[in-house]
């Protein structure tokens, strides 16, 4: 499976190019955006506030 080189614009066997030496692995793992992490993390302390809300509710 061969790789191209964007920058020499030349093909590349290996996942290195050989005259410029970037890496050429084009699948990338997909990192998870900090919005997403703020949002979960709100989401959950969200939802811990309401326990809590309901608990010292139904303890009054
Ligand atoms: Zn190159």
């Amino acid at each position: 499976m061969s790789q191209w080189c964007e920058r020499c614009e030349r093909a590349e066997e290996s996942d290195t190019c050989e005259v410029c030496g970037e890496h050429l692995i084009s699948e990338q793992q997909p990192s998870l955006p900090w919005t997403w992490k703020f949002m979960i993390a709100s989401t959950i302390v969200y939802v811990i506030w309401r326990i809590y809300q309901l608990i010292s509710w139904l303890l009054r």
